[in-house]
């Protein structure tokens, strides 16, 4: 069985087959867990091996181990999933990024868009950048994942910034209530797609204007359905979907 303390390390704490740990992972081993000298722990460096760790030396400020096994792990989705979702009241934009991992999203880009409830938003939200990476990858130790997904990676970001840093991506969607044709279902792609920005609007939703200007980055309006989800619902739903369709869901 696997030993179950996971750590995220990188790649340069690894060496052969030792691995060096430091910072607050060693306060939460020695301290918090109270693991000792062969002890085991899981460790993982944004690869697809998860290595199993037997803790050699337990000092104050550094822990060595050695790797004892390493498996390789396929559960990262074949499908690059590249959220933009905009600032949302409360705690709900946390739960929002906890499932988009679960649900194998390699980024999560916090927006500040036109209906984004205050404009004080943006100021708060940089100083959540930092507990939003730290949810992630709480999300990635719990659901098992191997690489932590990127949140916020260049602060939060306008609409337009978002469909500028996504142009290369192989599918593009805005996600719009009032689109009432086009499902992902309509959508036929020619090649298997690898990569994908999907686009998820605030409690008052995206401006006509924020559409045409998604639609001006070649992102097109797709539907939920006939009711209007929640924000919360709606990131679940099309994230599922969107692994169903062409991930590994
Ligand atoms: N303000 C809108 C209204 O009351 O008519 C609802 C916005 S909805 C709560 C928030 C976001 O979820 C939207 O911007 C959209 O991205 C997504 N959404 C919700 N329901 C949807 C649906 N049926 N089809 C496509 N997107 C939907």
């Amino acid at each position: 069985m696997s030993p179950p303390h996971k750590f995220f390390v990188a790649g340069e704490q690894i060496v052969a087959d030792k691995v060096t740990l430091a910072g607050s992972d060693v306060s939460h081993i020695r301290t918090v867990l109270r693991l000792k000298a062969g002890d085991s722990i899981q460790v993982i460096s944004d690869s697809d091996k998860r290595l199993t760790v037997r803790l050699v030396e337990v000092k104050t400020k550094e822990i060595r181990g050695e790797v004892i096994a390493s498996e390789t792990v396929n559960v990262e989705s074949p499908l690059a999933v590249h959220l933009g979702q905009a600032l949302i009241m409360g705690s709900k934009f946390d739960a929002i990024l906890r499932k988009s991992v679960e649900l194998g999203a390699r980024s999560v880009t916090p927006l500040m868009t036109e209906r984004c409830v205050t404009k004080t938003h943006q100021r708060a939200a940089e100083r959540k950048i930092e507990r939003w990476n730290k949810i992630a990858l709480e999300s990635c130790k719990q659901c098992g994942r191997t690489q932590i997904p990127k949140v916020a990676d260049g602060g939060v970001a306008t609409l337009e910034t978002f469909c500028r840093d996504n142009d290369r991506q192989d599918l593009k969607f805005v996600f719009w209530e009032l689109e009432e044709k086009r499902t992902l279902k309509d959508i036929a792609p020619n090649t298997q797609p690898r990569s994908v920005a999907l686009l998820i609007g605030p409690e008052g939703g995206f401006s006509q204007a924020e559409i045409a200007s998604a639609r001006e980055y070649n992102f097109q309006t797709v539907s939920l359905g006939p009711r209007i989800l929640r924000v919360e619902t709606a990131a679940v739903v099309a994230l599922s979907q969107l692994q169903s369709l062409w991930g590994d869901l």
